[in-house]
């Protein structure tokens, strides 16, 4: 899905002032201006331009709003049929680090979370470990469950029971999985995280993880699109993928939500190197290479895709700044309860640093559920039914989170 035309080349300033007018003008910039501006978005005098534009098209679309979610993360299971050179997430059975929670470990931490004041309970955990594991199979078989799926659908339940809302991210499902798992989340996700098949082959990244083959990757984006699933998606920078996989991620991304209108937030997300991993010395983007390319995806994506960058993976305050700069309208899910058991070595910034350097943007921060906002005012057929009632009850007329963060000098007053 590459260009006829050559994008290679220096680009002038000229140039690149007429591509971002005319996706300011069109609300999204078109392919071959996209592949132009990404082949020099390391010239700084362009990335200034394609930022402050991007900034404009994001006000355009979301306004001076930006969100977050307070969430609870669960970590269902640590197995993962996978391997990814990068990830010290997943484990293999026989380490001491791995770690399938019980029902009554999920509950008590989504009671604590509960009582924190959170909303959300992100489910992420390893993908279908039964497909490599006997022993984990068989413990699954004997507490009645024939996949973990099956498992996290009774998680789902039981946390719902006790007033979270449920997002889960577990890897690649089946459409029968999907529609089950629907009835008890908010929403869902499967990071896309690139196009390239390239970074399977032998000596990758995803040599060893059958289910990151991008086709395997975007069918289940196209299943989820034909349920109406409200779906979060989103790319990893830094992997080994090239500049030209990254404006066709972003591409693929775009045309999904052009297919089945069901994206309804795309996460940027750098690579951040870990000393145990096989990956432990390859560099991840520099700050600006990465904001460059926030800005860049919200001109590819446009106005009105909900756009986030996880701020734990870029906590100093200048780069939170510049993110919001760079046209990103969500912060994603921040929890003041558990780590980010995915990057354990970055730690959350809280809520009130969150919402003061969104208010020096001249923004307010907005606390939301899993699901956006437009979700809930518009899209009620979306949701089982008593998943719909809770998301109506937990919210605002407007969408938002009904209860929204204090900070501790406003609850003093
Ligand atoms: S990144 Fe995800 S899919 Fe890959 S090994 Fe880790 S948990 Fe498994």
């Amino acid at each position: 899905m590459t260009s006829s035309r050559n994008t290679r080349g220096s680009l002038s300033l000229r140039e690149a002032t007429g591509f971002v007018q005319e996706a300011l003008t069109t609300g999204r910039s078109e392919r071959f201006a996209a592949e132009r501006l990404a082949a020099n978005l390391m010239d700084s005098s362009l990335r200034a331009l394609v930022t402050e534009a991007a900034f404009e098209l994001k006000q355009k679309g979301k306004g001076k709003i930006v969100t977050v979610s307070r969430n609870v993360f669960l970590p269902v299971t640590n197995l993962c049929r996978n391997r990814c050179s990068y990830c010290t997430f997943a484990q293999l059975p026989d380490s001491p680090a791995s770690k399938t929670l019980a029902f009554a470990e999920i509950e008590t931490l989504a009671r604590e979370a509960h009582a924190a004041g959170c909303i959300e309970a992100l489910f992420c955990l390893g993908d279908k470990p039964e497909v490599a594991y006997r022993g984990y199979r068989d413990t699954l078989a004997a507490s009645g469950y024939a996949s973990t799926a099956e498992y996290l659908i009774e998680a789902c339940e039981r946390v719902f029971r006790l007033g979270l809302l449920p997002h889960s991210n577990a890897g690649i499902l089946t459409r029968e999985e999907m529609a089950k798992l629907r009835i008890w989340n908010a929403s869902l996700g499967l990071m896309l995280e690139t196009t390239s098949a390239r970074l399977c082959e032998r000596g990758m990244p995803h040599y060893y993880a059958p289910d990151k083959d991008p086709a395997v990757r975007i069918r289940m984006h196209e299943e989820a699109g034909e349920l109406g699933i409200p779906f979060t998606s989103g790319i990893l920078l830094g992997i080994g993928e090239t500049t030209q996989d990254r404006v066709d991620s972003l591409f693929v991304l775009r045309d999904l939500q052009d297919r089945f209108g069901n994206l309804q937030e795309i996460i940027v997300q750098p690579f951040h190197a870990k000393s145990e991993t096989p990956m432990a010395n390859v560099q991840g983007l520099s700050e600006a290479e990465f904001t460059g390319w926030v800005a860049l995806a919200r001109l590819i994506l446009g106005a009105e895709f909900n756009l986030q960058a996880p701020p734990n993976l870029n906590a100093d305050t200048q780069t939170l700044i510049d993110l919001l700069h760079a046209g990103i309208n969500d912060w994603g899910g921040v929890s003041p309860v558990t780590q980010d058991f995915i990057n354990p070595e970055a730690p959350w910034p809280s809520l009130e640093r969150l919402r003061e350097v969104t208010r020096e943007t001249g923004q307010e921060l907005r606390e939301r559920l899993p699901v956006y906002p437009e979700w809930i005012r518009e899209r009620p057929d979306s949701f089982a039914p008593e998943m719909f009632a809770r998301l109506r009850e937990l919210s605002d007329a407007q969408g938002f989170a009904r209860a929204q963060f204090r900070s501790s000098s406003e609850a003093a007053a």
